[in-house]
């Protein structure tokens, strides 16, 4: 094994994304080796007992660490400019972990309340069994989240931008809260991506992604990844992985390592085709709101040009007809698919209110504005021409709909 990789940042994102954490074999072969291994044989019963004794930091069994998915965290490090990482089986084992490991009964949890729902299951079902408390608050507003901190909050969570209408919140503003509360800040930044949005430099204790998102961003492999300071990580997070198992599969580290490689490129793309589309959508007669945080119409442009470098691959909007014109618009659909994911190289369009938020209550839906009209479109690596012509030759079906009826 070469020696460990140095954990600075010495090369720009994309530099680092093709080269960065590599630990070759004796072979020195150039692509990444997949360890499909459990286990590591020991040279003699004095070097196991080093490696249990933490004397030889070589590894010891795959549920701790593994070469392949250390090459998968150490990638991930660089990138994000954090000093550690976990990586762990899906984005829900790393929400799960990075909020688990270090909360107990009494603690006080607060959260934006326009959250992935499994992310808000958790805080409002799971920790509460444990004696967790929560309070959830409009994340837009700085104020309800100072109003909000008690002196049990430990952990402040966030999602910018939300699923799926894009709301943003202000990382540094909420950052600041609670750094005074002495609490930890923890940011979901599947949406923004690590190449658009860095939490850590504004402030932010804790970074989550799914890696099912844009970090494969092919809809292969499921995985997630915790990224914080080395101390936490070691005392908080690893011990709780090390003994609870949501362990990331060489196979899927091995994917998602590849993944990278491409990511900037993937994602640069997508954003492309995004504003592209974007810029097409505000203004069609079929569409009465556009979510979009790289477009001026949305209502926090100014706060998305100051923490995201670019406006990301997901746009939302809101179509004419609700439910019946939102249907009209999936089923028209030629190049984007049907489907719930996002990040993936093909498009997929989602209608938020009948599945990925089906379980809100009607209310709950209306307070995050997820109307029956809303449509939720991840933007995929097709030519945009084509999508350009999918969506418009979809909306025009639901504007012309509209006069027959009229
Ligand atoms: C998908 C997603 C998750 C959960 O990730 P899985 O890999 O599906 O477990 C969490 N948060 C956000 C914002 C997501 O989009």
């Amino acid at each position: 094994m070469a020696s460990d990789p140095s954990k600075d940042r010495r090369f720009r994102p994309a530099t680092e994304l093709v080269h960065g954490g590599i630990l070759r074999s004796q072979f020195s072969e150039m692509s990444e080796a997949m360890f499909l291994t459990q286990g590591f044989a020991y040279p003699s019963a004095e070097a196991a007992e080093a490696r249990f004794n933490g004397e030889d930091p070589g590894f010891v069994y795959s549920r701790y660490a593994n070469p392949t998915v250390s090459m998968f965290e150490e990638r991930m490090c660089l990138l994000e400019g954090a000093e550690a990482s976990r990586a762990v089986a899906s984005g829900m084992a790393a929400v799960a972990a990075a909020l688990i490991s270090d909360l107990k009964a009494g603690d006080h949890i607060l959260a934006s309340r326009a959250l992935f729902g499994s992310c808000l299951y958790i805080i409002t079902d799971i920790l509460g069994r444990y004696g967790v408390s929560y309070t959830l608050v409009d994340g837009k507003d700085l104020d309800a989240w100072a109003k909000g901190v008690t002196p049990e909050t430990k952990v402040l969570f966030l999602e910018t931008p939300s699923n799926p209408t894009l709301e943003l919140v202000d990382i540094a503003g909420v950052a600041e809260i609670a750094r005074k509360a002495g609490a930890r800040l923890v940011v979901d930044n599947v949406f923004a991506t690590p190449l658009y949005q860095r939490p850590l430099e504004l402030g932010a204790h804790t970074v989550v992604y799914s890696a099912t998102k844009h970090i494969d961003g092919q809809g292969r492999v499921l995985g997630g990844i915790v990224l914080s300071d080395e101390e936490w990580v070691e005392a908080k997070l690893a011990p709780y992985l090390k003994h609870t198992g949501p362990s990331m599969s060489a196979f899927n580290a091995w994917a998602l390592v590849k993944a990278l490689e491409t990511m900037e490129v993937r994602v640069a793309r997508q954003t492309d085709n995004a504003e592209k589309l974007a810029a097409l959508l505000v203004d069609h007669p079929a569409v009465t709101r556009l979510y979009y945080p790289g477009h001026e119409s949305h209502p926090q442009y100014e706060l998305a040009k100051r923490q995201m470098k670019r406006g990301s691959t997901m746009i939302a909007f809101e179509v004419k007809n609700g439910k019946a014109g939102a249907f009209a618009v999936c089923n028209a659909l030629e190049v984007a698919k049907i489907s719930n994911n996002l990040g993936d190289s093909k498009s997929i369009m989602t209608h938020p209110a009948t599945t990925t938020h089906q379980r809100l209550k009607p209310e709950e839906r209306a307070m995050l504005g997820i109307s029956d009209g809303v449509l939720r479109l991840s933007v995929g690596l097709e030519d945009v021409a084509d999508l350009a012509d999918d969506l418009l030759n979809a909306l025009d079906r639901v504007a012309a709909r509209r006069q027959a009826a009229e």
